[in-house]
């Protein structure tokens, strides 16, 4: 048999897996749109270049009369309700200046509950039949908008009749300009998606309702303590890192896992994973590096600031973050980052992952969910200054997150589940499905000081000799990282870091400011009946320690600042009564308590059906997710892997054969035949069990998701397992795809 040398003769036609290798080597800057100009002159150019695209409040200052200016301030700045009338002039102003920036059409963008985002373009003006044309953008267009709402999921809110769906501007978080390939130019104006009766069909809703319902009750606590001078509202303010992996282009699509599941389904682990760990912060390759700079760009014209970037833990991983925002225009900010990532990425070659797991074996990747509450006035107020064990007002919010954590552990976990993050969450390398807080020492001195008493002192970290004269002392902090920990108080902020990479940063905030609301509320009540109006100092000192005191004693067993990934750490939780829900299946259900109905409702965040729809929606996209990957698996097995693993069988046959025909013994290569058709067998049958396992059908939603559970995720770990076994035996000129270790190291 000739064939068996194929790769090496140009008679025989490379494999997928070849030609891809050789085109992603091949890679070449100036082939490639964008690369040359990504990073000429842009510290130059990017202050003037910031938030060009945006309709922001300087444009608005230029263009708007006085006093509508300063009623848009006081809705987008203290939340005050919007005024109707204004729309005309607004619509008229937002119009102008979008026509002057080259768009031609203006969207509604929303964040439907697909997790994405949706937008119905409009034009700004069309013909007047007279050789003009008329404007097309009233004040009536800007505040709502009406679209066929049956092509989005609604859980079961909306009846098939009823399929109408609306749109209702968001003044608080700014318009911008979308720039599409080709100069396509369209005007976004980020709005809320509902239905004819006003039930949340989006993200931005509900997470809108959260964030009042912390400002009314955090204002409360601020009266307590006297410190809500000046102060007309509280926000959530957010800062979310986006880690994210890049591979080539040319390889992600020799992949149908990749293009079809965003994951790769089968793939021997590389002799050089991430065993080296030194990808972390190291140099970025200069394609990637290109790649970053123009993200940047295109972010900065719509006013997202992003600030860091930097390579992640594993190969091929990077991360960016922005600078923090109040949590609504963050959120929409999340939305565009992502958005971007995936637009750019092709110009230079390249393709981003934002899956959680893309590689198994390899880190997998987050988005840190940087959260805290702020005054208007600027008072960050998880904010522990110096004397933190005097600052009774910290402690009072500290505590109030403690508590709201332990008691609604449960909806923490459930609104960051989904079937990618599953295979994050309790890996060895991301936080476990365990949600416990991270304190530090210095709060943890602090809060056992105050459990037993008063507060009598604030560790500090002292400073860091670096030993160098030239070099500068550095400030120790007072606590150590820890990046075992899902919720982690991290100096001035608490940051959830079980939110996976590709979720909407929406929802786990919805979730998280209302469990926040809830325990305010609770504190504020106490200490309202416990001091009445204007108590003395002493009173309220008094009043306020005996509160935490109890706080800490019902809720301390949720704080853990060990080291999360242990075995001893999942033994002690359970003997605390710290909930774990290893996956999305066991999850969910969390948001169809009683607890949870009540909560959201009494915050009016969620009314039942609300939150009964998120709970469908979410039961079915972990169906129909792994129900994919599922027939992806079958196919790939079937049309990919089996064919090279019987070309590569034939070879060794031919090779016993031709061997023994010489009069050769041969024995040993006979029984690596036997062993890699008993192999070849073992792939056999686990695709047909995986392809009879995924063929299932459930008039109950829930039902088929504890199906995939017990019986399709286990069918697809077994023909994984037979598969990479494979991988590691087949001849490397046949194996049909890109290998991890092609993947996994960007040239
Ligand atoms: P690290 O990787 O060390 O955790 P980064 O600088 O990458 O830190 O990200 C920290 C994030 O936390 C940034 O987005 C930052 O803006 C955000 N952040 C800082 N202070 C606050 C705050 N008060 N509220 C919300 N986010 C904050
Ligand atoms: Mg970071």
């Amino acid at each position: 048999m000739t064939s068996s040398n194929g790769s090496r003769s140009t008679l025989v036609p490379a494999t997928p897996r070849q030609s891809a290798v050789a085109a992603a080597t091949a890679w070449n800057s100036k082939d490639s749109h964008g690369f040359e100009g990504a990073s000429g002159g842009a510290a130059a150019r990017l202050e003037s270049a910031y938030g060009a695209d945006v309709f922001s409040e300087r444009v608005m200052r230029q263009r708007l009369p006085k006093d509508i200016f300063k009623r848009m301030m006081r809705t987008t700045q203290l939340g005050e309700a919007l005024d109707p009338e204004m729309a005309d002039i607004v619509a008229a102003a937002m119009k102008d200046w979008a026509i002057e920036n080259g768009a031609t059409h203006y969207t509604h963008w929303f964040q439907p509950l697909t997790g994405l985002t949706a937008e119905k373009h409009d034009a700004l003006s069309i013909p007047d039949g007279h050789g003009g044309v008329l404007a097309a953008f009233s004040g009536s267009d800007l505040v709502q908008g009406e679209t066929d709402g049956s092509s989005f999921p609604s859980g079961g809110l909306r009846a098939t009749f009823e399929a109408r769906g609306y749109t209702a501007w968001d003044a608080t978080s700014p318009a911008f300009l979308a720039r599409g390939e080709g100069g396509v130019v369209t005007l976004c104006i980020p709005t809320a998606f509902v239905s004819w009766n006003g039930e949340a069909l989006d993200k931005k809703t509900p997470l809108l309702r959260s964030i009042d319902a912390v400002a009314g009750q955090a204002l409360r606590i601020l009266k307590i303590f006297g410190t809500d001078v000046g102060v007309s509202r509280v926000i959530t303010t957010l800062g979310p890192e986006q880690e994210y992996f890049l591979v080539d282009r040319n390889l992600f699509y020799a992949r149908p896992d990749l293009v079809t599941c965003d994951r790769t389904l089968f793939g021997a682990r590389p002799p050089k994973g991430q065993q080296l760990e030194d990808h972390y912060f190291g140099s970025i390759p200069a394609r990637v590096l290109a790649y970053m700079a123009e993200v940047e760009r295109e972010l900065y014209r719509v006013g997202v600031p992003v600030k860091t970037r930097h390579n992640e833990v594993a190969p091929g991983q990077y991360e960016v973050a922005p600078i923090f925002e109040n949590a609504n225009v963050a959120c929409d900010h999340q939305m565009v980052l992502m958005e971007t990532l995936k637009k750019v990425a092709p110009r230079y070659g390249l393709q981003c992952i934002l899956h959680e797991k893309p590689f198994a074996g390899v880190n997998g990747s987050g988005k840190h969910n940087n959260w805290s509450m702020s005054t208007n006035t600027g008072m960050n107020l998880l904010d522990p200054q110096e004397q933190t064990h005097t600052n009774m007002q910290f402690l009072t919010f500290l505590c109030a997150v403690i508590r709201a954590v332990d008691l609604h552990a449960d909806l923490l976990r459930a609104s960051i589940a989904g079937a990618s993050n599953d295979h994050r969450l309790g890996a060895n390398e991301a936080p476990p499905a365990i949600i416990s807080i991270f304190l530090g020492d210095m709060l943890t001195d602090i809060i056992e000081q105050l459990e037993s008493g008063t507060p009598k002192r604030t560790l500090k970290g002292g400073a860091m000799d670096l030993g160098a004269r030239t070099l500068p002392q550095l400030p120790r902090h007072s606590g150590d990282r820890n990046r075992t920990s899902p919720f982690a108080f991290t100096g001035n902020k608490f940051e959830f870091r079980a939110v996976g990479s590709s979720q909407t940063s929406a929802w786990p905030n919805t979730v998280l400011n209302t469990i926040v609301a809830e325990s305010l509320d609770d504190i504020a009540t106490e200490l309202e009946k416990a001091v009445g109006a204007n108590p003395s100092e002493a009173k309220l000192a008094s009043a306020v320690r005996a509160m935490l005191q109890r706080i800490i004693k019902d809720h301390k067993r949720v704080i853990f600042n060990g080291d999360g990934y242990t075995q001893e750490w999942h033994a002690e939780a359970a003997r605390r009564g710290l909930p774990n829900f290893k996956d999305t299946v066991e999850a969910l259900p969390a948001l169809k308590s009683k607890k949870a109905v009540e909560l959201f409702k009494k915050y009016k965040v969620f009314t039942k059906p609300e939150l009964e729809s998120r709970f469908h929606i979410f039961v079915e996209k972990f169906v129909k997710q792994v129900s994919i990957e599922a027939e992806t698996m079958v196919s790939m097995a079937r049309t990919m892997i089996l064919p090279a693993a019987l070309e590569h069988q034939v070879r060794l046959a031919e090779a016993v054969s031709t061997t023994l025909a010489a009069d050769v013994e041969c024995d040993e290569l006979r029984t690596d035949l036997e062993a890699f058709v008993k192999l070849v067998m073992r792939l056999r049958s686990a695709t047909a069990k995986l392809e009879a396992a995924a063929d299932h059908h459930d008039a109950d939603p829930f039902a088929h998701a504890k199906h995939i559970k017990a019986v399709v995720r286990p069918a697809m770990t077994e023909l994984r397992a037979a598969a990479d076994e494979l991988e590691s035996i087949i001849a490397a000129d046949l194996w049909p795809m890109p290998t991890y270790r092609d993947l996994l190291f960007i040239k």
